[in-house]
């Protein structure tokens, strides 16, 4: 049986994956994180998200080494989120460090147990400024998974990190996302994690440009 489990963040990209994975496996499981994250509030959507999607269950992990890392704008409170655009070239103030080999390593331990076969990401493109979303950093996490699995040792099966859109835009993705009926009013993106979302920060305006995109599609 083909399974997949999701990193859930509540945001656009990581519902379209959750969609998506509905569409192409038989049983799909979501993982959310509680890392301390200014925009906490996101773990509400996820829920929501994965009650819709109707999940078999929604896995919520508490990461609570993040509280004593600091100089990231999504984890110290005395950080700032910017209003404006992230640098292209190199990784912007919103990175919070080793960020997804954390994650992938406790979705890693939950497929192993679960036999799952496919961790599913959401990184894309124009990701790439953040050091692990880089396809990369994918390949040679997926390596390191499979290199610990039991499921590896023991039943010859291969777990697959998932990333469908490592080459696609927001805007690819929002469409795509569209063709998949995902409920974009039900998925929160803001960085400074405010209800109303802020409107300000790159991340809710890359949201509205992609949203924008699909409604002028
Ligand atoms: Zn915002």
């Amino acid at each position: 049986m083909r399974k997949a489990l999701i990193l859930l963040s509540g945001g656009m990209d990581s519902a379209t994956l959750l969609w998506l994975a509905k569409r192409d496996f038989e049983k799909v499981f979501a993982i959310s994180f509680d890392y301390g994250q200014r925009h906490k509030v996101e773990l509400k959507y996820a829920r929501e998200l994965a009650e819709i999607a109707g999940v078999e269950d929604h896995i919520v992990v508490e990461v609570p080494h993040y509280r004593s890392i600091k100089g990231s704008a999504l984890i110290d409170e005395k950080v700032e989120v910017p209003s404006e655009d992230y640098p292209e070239d190199e990784p912007p103030i919103t990175t919070v460090p080793m960020r997804n080999l954390n994650f992938l390593a406790i979705a890693g331990a939950f497929a192993d147990a679960l036999e799952i076969e496919h961790i599913g990401i959401g990184v894309h493109a124009l990701d790439t400024p953040y050091p692990d979303c880089r396809p990369e950093f994918i390949t040679s996490a997926e390596s390191a998974i499979n290199a610990g699995s039991v499921l590896t040792a023991k039943k010859k099966v291969r777990i697959h990190v998932w990333a469908p859109f490592l080459g696609m835009t927001k805007r690819d993705i929002a469409m795509l996302g569209k063709e998949l009926g995902v409920p974009y009013d039900k998925t929160y993106s803001c960085y400074r994690g405010t209800e109303p979302p802020c409107g300000e920060c790159p991340t809710c305006r890359q949201r509205e440009e992609a949203l924008e995109a699909i409604r002028s599609a």
